[in-house]
């Protein structure tokens, strides 16, 4: 019999390997305690089973852990984390310290397939998806990581990957992450961005699991967005993501955000802001700016900030919540667009 892994295993799925042991049902819920609450990845830590319990359980079962290849901290706190997993790909997440809160954003994928043409990650290619239990591991290390004051208080679904190209892994770990007897993490602070994958948003609405949803618009033309974000654009344009974004059941008091990465002289027109209103009247939504993150290499440049603020004060005079996202870790290659592990960074 091969080891099991706990973490692999579905919140039912612990029910049923502690019945395999003939063991009581209660005792499922003190491992899904000791795993994602406590955080204990040695099994003689879990102190409420006896010690022939533990060494029984030590014979079948491991709580496996990320293991971590490089952290890179940046002048303004943000640290990059770089993981290998078990099959030696590695993967990144960032950690963003602010004020009031500590966001971690997660990598979904190892790659990606979109090819959005100006982002780092779309480079590589897919080389895989990440599994449920990759996914919520990068969240339980970066917890394991924070002293008490500084717990983490956000988790964004913005690293490396599509989130909803990986929708089965995804909402596994979605539910996990939310789930009181698990992970407990609240899903008002949980954000999933995605470039737009209609069916799948639509799904996501239906699943019930009270996520954020950020939508990656970036263009107000088919003609550009075609052109900046093609693998997407092709199949689900402008119209169409638009449409699942309005039938989108949102919950009381939520919105949607929009992202939009402003590239220098090809979608930062005060022309663009203004069409970027028509299209987005009526939706209950916040749309956070992004000027271009350049990495070395980048097919695009960053607008000036004049510009940048020209283009937030046509939205916001006309009513919108519009944010301009500051930049962090840019100097580590932390930023928005910027992930790519390490190994693979051209020289
Ligand atoms: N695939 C998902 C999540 C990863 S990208 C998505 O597309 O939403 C997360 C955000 O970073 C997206 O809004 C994307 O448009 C933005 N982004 C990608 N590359 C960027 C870059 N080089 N500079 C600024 N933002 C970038």
């Amino acid at each position: 019999m091969p080891m099991v892994n706990l973490k692999e295993l579905s919140f039912d799925a612990v029910d049923k390997f502690v019945r395999d042991l003939g063991w009581p049902g209660y005792r499922a819920q003190q491992l899904r305690e000791w795993i994602y609450r406590k955080r204990v990845s040695d099994i003689d830590a879990m102190t409420n089973l006896s010690k022939s319990d533990r060494d029984r359980l030590r014979s079948k079962a491991i709580v496996g852990e990320l293991e971590l290849s490089t952290r890179r901290r940046s002048e303004d706190g943000t640290q990059k984390f770089l993981f290998r997993l078990s099959d030696g790909q590695e993967v990144e997440a960032v950690l963003i310290p602010d004020e009031e809160r500590h966001t971690l954003c997660i990598s979904t994928q190892v790659g990606c397939t979109l090819d959005c043409k100006f982002c780092l990650t779309g480079t590589m290619g897919l080389i895989r998806n990440l599994k449920a239990h990759e996914i919520v591991d990068q969240v339980l290390w970066t917890q394991g990581q924070m002293d008490a004051n500084s717990a983490l208080t956000n988790v964004v679904l913005m690293g490396m990957g599509e989130p909803l190209a990986n929708y089965r892994e995804v909402v596994e770990a979605l539910s996990r992450l939310t789930n009181p007897k698990m992970v407990s993490f609240s899903p008002r602070r949980i954000t999933l961005s995605t470039a737009g994958l209609v069916p799948q948003i639509r799904k996501l609405g239906e699943s019930g699991l009270n996520v954020n949803l950020a939508v990656s618009l970036n263009a107000t033309t088919n003609a550009v967005r075609d052109r900046v974000m093609p693998a997407i654009n092709k199949r689900y344009p402008i119209e169409t993501l638009l449409r699942a974004c309005r039938d989108y059941p949102l919950p009381p008091r939520r919105r949607l955000f929009f992202e939009y990465v402003l590239l220098k002289g090809v979608n930062d027109s005060e022309t663009d802001a203004r069409r970027l209103l028509q299209l987005l009247k009526g939706l209950r939504c916040k749309v956070n700016l992004i000027p271009f993150n350049e990495y070395p290499g980048s097919p695009f440049a960053r607008p000036d900030d004049e510009t940048v603020l020209r283009f937030q004060a046509i939205l916001l005079k006309a009513g919108f919540s519009a944010f301009i996202r500051k930049s962090r870790g840019r100097d580590i290659l932390a930023a928005c667009g910027q992930l790519r592990t390490e190994a693979t960074v051209p020289a």
